[in-house]
């Protein structure tokens, strides 16, 4: 008998969680609450990096999808490893691309576990062949079409002897889906013709399917090995073979997504991008996180504290940003008060983001201006604040127009500086290869700050895309003017200054490119 882990067990548990084909999205409830209970996370190449997110432990990669050719590990190192963490009594997460049963020798580590006496959980993942047939828009049991399916591994065990029977798959009444056929694609084409199959079958090669780097060619089984190699696919790919490929045009909708393949720098803090990334994946957009600016507590307290201690006095609080809601909110409810200390004061918030996060905390801002920028939320403010106390709560840098403006109308202004934002230096590795590589379709500009601070640390390499492969998008004519001061040439500008205004820019301007205007 198993027992899964409680929170204080001290025996080791091993997951061995299918991680679905790539989106991130497609991950089970039971995958994301062992990620959230893991001590180590053992993730293999064909992982979507985003999923670790679901789990504070430290993760160790096994092997590489793609880029630079990685060591890959034996499979019985890996084995070795589970069993030694799992004896050392962490909770290990063996977490594995699409389903871990299904070609992805699962079985083979859950055996080792056996043997090992180590107990351990499974977790069916979406297996590639079901999710890239959706995200393509084929059916692969389409009634009119196919009364079976069968998924065949297109690279066989090489220590046997044993060859795939293709007189058989040729007279299967079905669809054939093949993993890990890509590099043996003309000789699978051409075992099935000669065994019987006709060469005007529809097949359909999909490779990186349910990602924003998804591409899929379509043509016979006599013409797809040619068709596939002009297209220069990539692995991991799948082939799709009979005659349910044919009805993939009427349900086509993946590829359809309005920033589909679109490579985007999102330069948002480290810990606060995974939002902004999961929407522009809804998108069908490919994120690349360029943590440009990091936020930090401020110094001391002294100032927030003294503040908080008079909060209610005030009869204006204005946000203009998420970290200064958190910063002043969460300082509050750590040092034992709650927003009834807010009393009757009004609230003010510069756009949705901010009065979203107000809405953690279940406040409602009294004023939201049209606009969602400092001169606008000034003008809108200036009627009711005559005489009246404002406290403004604000990072350690930013512009001064509510303070000239609103003491200038007559309001009795004080502003509390509750986080800081400084500049990094540098940024990740691997986010600036990309870059170089000119492989970023736009960089998303989401403050003056951050153009200022991008300009200063990219390298010449990177900044020689600029404009051309690599266009930046600015969240407003401010961020522009910045951008511009430093040189960085802006092709869009967001019409609302939000994110969700960024990614509509970005639409825009493909959808013009696309018309060829
Ligand atoms: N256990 C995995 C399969 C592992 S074998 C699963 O259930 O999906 C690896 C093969 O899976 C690849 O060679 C490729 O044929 C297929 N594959 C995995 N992810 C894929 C993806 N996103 N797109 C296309 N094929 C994929």
């Amino acid at each position: 008998m198993t027992v899964p882990p409680s929170e204080t067990s001290q025996t080791g548990f091993v997951y061995l969680v299918g991680a679905g084909p790539g989106d991130p999205g497609l991950l089970t409830l039971r995958g994301a609450e062992c990620l959230s209970r893991a001590d180590l996370v053992l993730y293999d190449g064909l992982v979507n990096p985003l999923l670790l997110r679901y789990s504070r432990a430290s993760a160790e990669r096994t092997n590489r999808a793609d880029g630079p050719a990685g060591r890959m590990i034996p499979q019985e190192e890996i084995n070795a490893r589970l069993i030694e963490a799992a004896r050392e009594g962490k909770v290990v997460v063996r977490l594995k691309g699409g389903d871990p049963f299904i070609f992805g020798r699962g079985s083979e580590e859950a055996a080792a576990l056996t043997s090992a006496g180590i107990p351990f959980e499974v977790v069916p993942g979406i297996t590639a062949a079901t999710a890239a047939a959706v995200y393509t828009g084929i059916s692969l049991t389409h009634r009119d079409h196919a009364s079976a399916v069968a998924f065949v591994t297109g690279h066989e065990d090489p220590t046997k002897s044993s060859a795939l029977d293709y007189s058989s798959l040729a007279r299967f009444p079905g669809t054939l889906v093949f993993y890990m056929g890509l590099h043996r694609l003309p000789l699978i084409a051409q075992s099935l013709i000669s065994a019987g199959k006709s060469p005007d079958t529809p097949t359909c090669v999909v490779s990186r399917a349910t990602t924003p780097r998804q591409r899929t060619v379509i043509g016979t089984l006599a013409r797809i090995p040619q068709m596939a190699k002009e297209a220069e696919l990539h692995a991991p790919s799948l082939v799709i073979v009979g005659d349910c490929v044919r009805v993939r045009e009427q349900v086509e909708w993946f590829e359809q997504r309005p920033l589909f393949g679109q490579v985007v720098g999102i330069p948002r803090p480290a810990d606060q991008g995974d939002e902004t990334a999961l929407r522009l994946v809804e998108l069908g957009g490919d994120p690349v996180l360029l943590p440009t600016i990091e936020i930090a507590p401020p110094e001391n307290w002294t100032a927030i504290d003294a503040a908080l201690a008079r909060l209610g006095t005030f009869d204006w609080v204005v946000f203009t940003s998420v970290n200064g809601v958190h910063g002043l909110l969460g300082r509050l409810w750590e040092t034992g008060g709650d927003t009834r200390k807010l009393g009757n004061c009004r609230l003010a918030a510069i756009g949705p983001g901010t009065a979203a996060a107000l809405a953690k905390y279940s406040l409602r801002p009294d004023l939201v201006p049209v606009e969602y920028r400092a001169e606008a939320l000034a003008d809108e403010l200036k009627p009711h604040v005559v005489g009246k106390r404002i406290l403004w709560v604000r990072a350690s840098r930013g512009r001064d127009v509510l303070p000239l403006e609103l003491t200038a109308a007559g309001a009795q202004f004080e502003q509390v500086v509750v986080y800081q934002n400084r500049d990094v230096d540098q940024l990740p590795a691997d986010a600036t290869r990309r870059i170089e590589n000119g492989e970023l379709n736009w960089i998303a500009l989401s403050s003056p700050s951050i153009a200022r601070n991008l300009a200063r640390i990219l390298s010449p390499q990177a900044k020689s895309w600029l404009g051309t492969k690599t266009k930046l998008v600015s969240i407003s004519p401010v961020t522009s003017a910045a951008a511009k001061d430093v040189g960085l040439p802006i092709a869009a500008e967001a019409r609302e200054y939000t994110w969700e205004g960024l990614f509509q820019a970005m639409i825009d301007a493909e959808k013009c490119k696309a018309l060829g205007e």
